[in-house]
């Protein structure tokens, strides 16, 4: 939804060209913004990457850093393609998509999962990556949930805006199973582990592959996996169709020339 303003691109455009030139003089001018982006014609090939840190090993914050699957594939992809990236924007899940709407962002790389629901409002690159998703309870608790209907009268909690929060309200809040009040919604799942250690809640939903690395570092275990077969893609504003096509070009060949593999090793030991 949406176009691009060419406001925002101008923005971007000059502080990069006044940046990079250090010429005080072009300061503000609407000739000079002119100028500046006149020969574009609005076809910038520039990108800016929304992700939202908290989400390991996809997307996390290290020594202040961002890093992350996510952050090294699509800085891959982008390489392959005619677009640049200019830079990564940080922000909760939930606020990706209206970023991406409202042209903060051109790119989201942020796990997302394709489905129905967010493809009537976005677009989508080919998947990049599959999972499920796990309950995560308390390392030597004495909760063990085998289904999803064991969770009922227990407090839990996901992030929002999530498939593990859809999740919980279409199998467990909509069908009766849980009470609204024994939902806990947070900004991020790191939140959510917090609470699940210090027993303010008992299980957590969310991705298979993040709850792996949850327990690899946090007193927290995987008690079962729901299958859902969800994969993710990058998602650009609607109709996108150059920047979408870009991306999957790019994610061929990263796939083709070892690159993918490489930047998976680096993150997931267990492949
Ligand atoms: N894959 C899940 C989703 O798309 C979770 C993504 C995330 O929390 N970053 O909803």
């Amino acid at each position: 939804m949406g176009r691009r303003t060419s406001v925002d691109m101008d923005r971007r455009t000059y502080v990069k060209v006044v940046g990079a030139s250090g010429v005080a003089g072009l300061t503000g001018t609407a000739g000079c913004l002119g100028s500046i982006t006149g020969s574009g014609g609005g076809g910038s090939k520039k990108l800016t990457a929304g992700t939202a840190p908290g989400f390991p090993p996809f997307e996390m914050k290290q020594g202040g850093e961002l890093v992350g699957f996510d952050i090294d594939l699509l800085e891959a992809v982008v390489s392959e393609s005619e677009y640049t990236l200019s830079g990564w924007e940080e922000f909760e899940f939930k606020g990706l998509m209206p970023a991406l709407g409202s042209d903060k962002i051109d790119v989201v790389a942020a796990a997302m999962t394709i489905n129905d629901k967010r493809d009537k409002k976005i677009d989508f690159s080919n998947p990049y990556y599959s999972a499920d998703q796990s309950i995560l309870v308390r390392k030597g608790g004495n909760f063990s949930p085998s289904k999803l209907g064991d969770l009922s009268g227990h407090p839990i909690g996901a992030q929002k805006g999530t498939t593990g929060e859809g999740i919980i309200k279409d199998e467990l809040l909509s069908a009766g199973k849980l009470k609204q009040s024994n939902y806990n919604s947070y900004g991020s799942y790191v939140l959510a582990v917090e609470d699940l250690v210090n027993g303010n809640i008992d299980a957590i939903v969310v991705d298979k592959p993040v709850a792996q690395t949850f327990r690899s570092k946090r007193d927290v275990s995987i008690a079962f996996t729901h299958k859902t077969g969800e994969q993710y893609g990058f998602g650009v504003r609607d109709g996108a169709s150059d920047v979408q096509k870009a991306l999957n070009s790019g994610l061929k060949a990263v796939r083709d020339n070892g690159k993918y593999t490489e930047i998976r090793n680096k993150w997931f030991s267990d492949s």
